[in-house]
């Protein structure tokens, strides 16, 4: 067992304050790494102020940060795929039991007994969890991924979660040049949602709370943006989608957009609100819509998604913060203000 400098919540309204850890020493299967950057997506902030708590109850002291970027510092005797001085990625999953047919299937995310990076139970130490607002993590090397050595490392780290979450559902629902798709909320996972359909070639309709947006959405890749505070903008595109990805944080009207799609349309939520949304059902009886969620993604898939950021060269536009900011970059994030996700520099931790 060794000690780590950390950033933690004490409860749900406290700041951020600097903190010690303990991480395992890395077991035979064990990579340890020095984290580089690490992404704060939303649902960092949503756990961290228990949010969640009906369903995913936070344990304090709270560590977060699930789009983890870093190099291999030490790794266990039976490691395979890692080798000190790699470059090497850890996101929302650390552990899954690996029999389960989801599992076997490369879908550890819907594994009944997965264990997430932060806030669930840690089988080695006791206790939960702890994330990546972190200088140093072990996880098993079955749940590290490679990262392409072209892509900058502090726009790759959200591709960890922002990245495979929007990469997953597009690639399950058949985006591909010909489809007509939507992303609903330019945040972390919405940009990368136009990046991905863009790059998948198909026409991709942006819909947008913030007017100032517009141009961003635009260099991003869509064709279109539409400004969703305005519902008669938003119904002049009924029927005309094959595919709807929502990646709304906060509570909001479905229903328009699930009138927007035509028939066998899909609408995918991936937003994570915490409250439930009314469906009206007669949305989806017309048409044959469907309307559905999507978990992050698996660990091949993952690798999947990284290999083809590597080839098409997409990294999430960052704003890159140290991490006494990052108390600051929650406030920002509440209100939309970020382009398009903070990314703390790890090294700032070892400055203090
Ligand atoms: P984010 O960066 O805060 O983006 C959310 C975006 O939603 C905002 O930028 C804003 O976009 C829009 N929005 C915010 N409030 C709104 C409102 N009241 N009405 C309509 N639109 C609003 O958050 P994120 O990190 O992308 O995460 C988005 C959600 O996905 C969170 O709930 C998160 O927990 C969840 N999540 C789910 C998974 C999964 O596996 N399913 C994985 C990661 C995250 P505009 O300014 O463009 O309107
Ligand atoms: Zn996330």
């Amino acid at each position: 067992m060794y000690k780590a400098r950390a950033y933690s919540v004490s409860s749900a309204t406290s700041p951020f304050a600097s903190s010690t850890i303990e991480r395992r020493d890395p077991t035979e299967n064990d990579v340890q790494i020095e984290i580089l950057f690490c992404g704060i997506c939303h649902s960092d902030l949503h756990q961290a102020r228990n949010e969640w708590s009906g369903l995913m109850p936070t344990v304090y002291p709270c560590v977060p940060g699930h789009e983890i970027l870093g190099r291999v510092v030490k790794i266990g005797s039976a490691v395979k795929k890692f080798k000190a001085g790699d470059l090497a990625a850890v996101g929302c999953l650390v552990d899954s039991d690996r029999t389960c047919p989801e599992c076997k299937a490369g879908l550890e995310q819907y594994c009944p007994n997965m264990v997430l990076t932060y806030n669930f139970p840690d089988k080695h130490l006791g206790g939960v969890t702890y994330g990546g607002y972190s200088e140093s993590v072990v996880v098993d090397e079955r749940f590290v991924l490679h990262v392409p050595g072209n892509l900058d490392p502090a726009g790759a780290a959200p591709l960890l979660c922002a990245g495979i979450t929007t990469y997953s559902p597009m690639h399950h629902w058949g985006v591909t040049k010909g489809k007509k798709v939507g992303v609903v909320g330019l945040g972390g996972l919405g940009h990368m949602g136009v990046k991905f359909s863009h790059a998948l070639g198909a026409e991709t309709v942006v819909f947008t709370t913030s007017p100032g947006k517009k141009e961003d959405a635009l260099r991003l890749g869509a064709d279109e943006v539409v400004i969703s505070r305005n519902a008669d903008e938003i119904q002049k595109q009924a029927g005309s989608f094959d595919f709807i990805l929502d990646a709304v944080a906060a509570d909001h009207d479905v229903n328009a957009y699930i009138n927007l799609l035509r028939r066998d349309g899909n609408f995918v939520m991936v937003g994570a609100p915490e409250k439930p949304l009314p469906v009206s059902v007669f949305g989806l009886l017309f048409k044959r819509r469907s309307f559905s969620g999507s978990l992050i993604g698996g660990i091949p898939e993952t690798q999947e998604m990284l290999d083809f950021c590597g080839k098409h060269n997409i990294t999430s536009d960052v704003e890159v913060i140290p991490i006494q900011k990052v108390n600051e970059a929650y406030e920002r994030l509440v209100k939309s203000d970020v382009k398009y996700r903070f990314s703390i520099d790890m090294a700032s931790l070892k400055a203090e």
